[in-house]
């Protein structure tokens, strides 16, 4: 999971939202509640929120992938727009713009009615993940004891094979990047004349930017990726000696 950047709300909610919540609240009343409207009616009356004017102004500001899992469509199934407070339990929040969340089928599908009202989990729009997750091997784990972190973590089912079968598959290619960057960290210092080291350093240079790119927040579990560099010796080394390098 990463942070987040809410979009602006766009003009076809603000335009219809007043609207499409009082036809919702009326049927509630007329049937007594959320649950008992009949399923076609209450498909029609709450549909709008997946229009695809909503679904552009808030899809790539996750980067097009779920703002839980990190995942891409591909992997995870569709990318849909998930009530972060559930419209089943908060009828209100059915078309309320900071209630909507970009999220794959497999994490709606585990966060189902969570009543994130009574017991919360982390918002990536106004929470920092970073503050509450860390990852250890393939797993996430909340930092100290966490509680709404542990919470989100069983909601969501963040360790679930699903999650750990990429993750561990970017770690071995994590690992070997990092075994390629210590060989090339010793190159350079082996080297033995200026233009053998300009080479070297190239090379370093090269297998930095291959690390990092893993980490651009419109790859998939990039949060994971930058994790693993964030304490990742070899590429920590390598990036004290480019920075030492430019300085001199
Ligand atoms: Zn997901």
């Amino acid at each position: 999971m990463i942070k987040l950047s809410r979009p602006q709300k766009p003009a076809i909610l603000t335009r219809n939202e007043q609207a499409w919540l009082k036809s919702l609240m009326d049927a509630i009343q007329k049937y007594g509640s959320f649950k008992e409207i009949p399923k076609d009616e209450k498909n029609k009356l709450t549909s709008h929120y997946r229009h695809d004017e909503i679904k552009a102004a808030l899809f790539p500001s996750s980067f097009n992938k779920c703002a839980f899992c990190e995942g891409k469509p591909q992997e995870n199934g569709n990318i849909e727009v998930e009530h972060f407070l559930p419209k089943s339990i908060y009828p209100s929040e059915t078309f309320s713009w900071e209630n909507f969340l970009p999220s794959c089928r497999k994490c709606n599908d585990s966060k189902l009615a969570h009543d994130t009202g009574v017991e919360p989990i982390i918002n990536p729009y106004d929470d920092e993940p970073d503050e509450h997750f860390r990852y250890c091997d393939i797993l996430i784990k909340p930092v100290k004891d966490d509680q709404k972190a542990q919470k989100t973590i069983s909601v969501l089912s963040l360790n679930s094979a699903r999650l750990m079968k990429p993750r561990a598959e970017i770690l071995i290619s994590l690992h070997s990047f990092s075994s390629a960057l210590e060989e090339a960290i010793q190159d350079l210092e082996s080297a033995d004349s200026e233009r053998k080291r300009m080479h070297k350093t190239r090379k370093l240079i090269e297998s930095i930017e291959i690390m990092e790119q893993l980490t651009e927040t419109h790859k998939a579990y990039s949060g994971y990726c930058k994790s693993y560099l964030n304490s990742c010796a070899p590429f920590l080394a390598a990036k004290e000696i480019i920075s030492t390098l430019h300085n001199l």
